[in-house]
């Protein structure tokens, strides 16, 4: 397979955070970046060569990509896959539309685990009130009921803690109709991840281990290396391998898994992309995640995943409590040895809404932590701050 190199326009579909940290590695490199996204001042195209501004599902702007790019990569995973086909047919896509069906739907991405040897929560299928209720009866309570598509960062989730709430629970999280997954609680010591880089060559490498903390369904930081056991550090990374690997994965794939407090690594989800767990990677490691995803993608030689110091990541969310105090706190963060801002250039903040990030690095994972946290305080007082918007007026 021929090797795409400097020169070349990469397309991205998706104009996010995800989509801007590849499009900066990118141009590093030397490659010219064009992205789709349906808004006109995404985050991606403020720092791509070209932008195609339209919906997911126009297949005239699939076409419009096609012809400005060598290759299209994704960094949003729920792309319309017909679209994607068609796109497929004019210019390399990777990773595939086929990794999408599977990356888009958590009952297909449990079957694909299940096939693959990798062990997930007990799940089934629900499309009634009467599948739930079985379901419930057969996975026992609590439980978590999830939709099968869209639901990502805790939406689209309801727990039932007793067989009486099932219906409420399932009024909550969608209507009637839609396909849904009921999956037994894991009661976790803790969720880790790892991002994994497959290239056109079947090369594979995997960067370390991250330990992650969400709350309220959204991650809040990562902490690498995770504070496991070799053995579940050896098992996640096992898992990881045998996702890229068996769902022919070009590109990245992230694993979201769950360390139960039976010690057993259960995978929880899937993204074919660079995924927020992994941008510790950026100051942390050789190459980055977005780097990697161009070496894996271009049929590159990978780079080196090895951790150069431990390194402590904590996302600044959009707060809608915050009044703008103007951006002291940057000053205050700046002053935090190791301490590095990533800011995404979103113009409005909301909350809930991912505005940016810090990385701090340390002698080993408590002291990055420490330091990441101090950063984030002292940004997290002035959340709103980290929106672009005010500096315009
Ligand atoms: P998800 O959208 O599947 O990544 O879920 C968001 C978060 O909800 C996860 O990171 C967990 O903290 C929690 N969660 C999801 N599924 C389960 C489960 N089956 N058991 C326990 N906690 C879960």
């Amino acid at each position: 397979m021929s090797v795409v190199l400097p020169g070349a326009t990469i397309g991205i579909v998706g104009g996010g955070q995800l989509g801007r940290m590849f499009a900066l590695e990118a141009r590093r490199m030397g490659y010219r970046v064009a992205v789709w996204d349906p808004g006109a001042d995404s985050p991606a195209a403020q720092v791509a060569d070209e932008a195609v501004i339209a919906p997911f599902h126009d297949p005239e702007a699939a076409r419009e990509l096609a012809r400005r790019s060598d290759l299209v990569t994704l960094e949003w995973e729920n792309a319309d896959v017909a679209t994607l086909r068609e796109l497929e047919a004019l210019v390399p896509v990777r990773p595939g539309p086929a990794v999408l069906e599977v990356a888009q739907h958590r009952l297909r991405e449990k079957d694909a685990a299940r096939r693959l040897g990798v062990p997930t929560a007990d799940y089934r299928a629900v499309h009634s009130l009467d599948d739930l209720r079985a379901a419930v009866a057969e996975i026992g309570a609590p439980a978590v009921l999830k939709t099968a598509r869209g639901g990502y960062d805790g939406k689209g989730q309801a727990v039932i803690r007793d067989p009486a709430d099932a219906e409420a629970a399932l009024r909550s999280v969608a209507p009637e109709g839609t396909e849904l997954i009921l999956e037994a609680f894991v009661r976790f010591r803790m969720e880790i991840s790892v991002v994994c880089a497959r290239s056109t060559t079947g090369e594979v490498s995997c960067f370390p281990v991250g330990e992650n903390e969400h709350r309220g369904g959204i991650l809040h930081s990562t902490v690498v290396p995770a504070r496991v056991s070799p053995a579940v550090a050896a098992e996640a990374r096992r898992i990881a391998r045998a996702l890229v690997e068996g769902l022919d994965v070009v590109g990245l794939l992230a694993v979201e898994m769950f360390v139960g407090d039976d010690g057993v690594v259960r995978m929880n989800e899937i993204a074919p992309r660079p995924h927020n767990s992994g941008h510790y990677t950026w100051e942390a490691c050789p190459v980055s995640q977005f780097e990697q995803q161009l070496r894996a993608v271009c049929g590159l030689p990978l780079g080196s995943a090895d951790l150069l110091r431990p390194a402590a990541m904590v996302n600044l969310m959009g707060d809608d409590a915050g009044t703008g105090l103007g951006r002291m706190g940057t000053v205050e963060m700046m002053a935090v040895p190791t301490a590095a801002l990533h800011l995404y250039g979103k113009a409005e903040s909301r909350p809930g809404r991912k505005m940016g990030h810090v990385t701090a690095l340390g002698d080993d994972a408590d002291q990055a932590l420490q330091r990441a946290q101090r950063a984030w305080h002292a940004l997290a007082a002035d959340v709103d701050a980290v929106a672009l918007a005010p500096a315009r007026e």
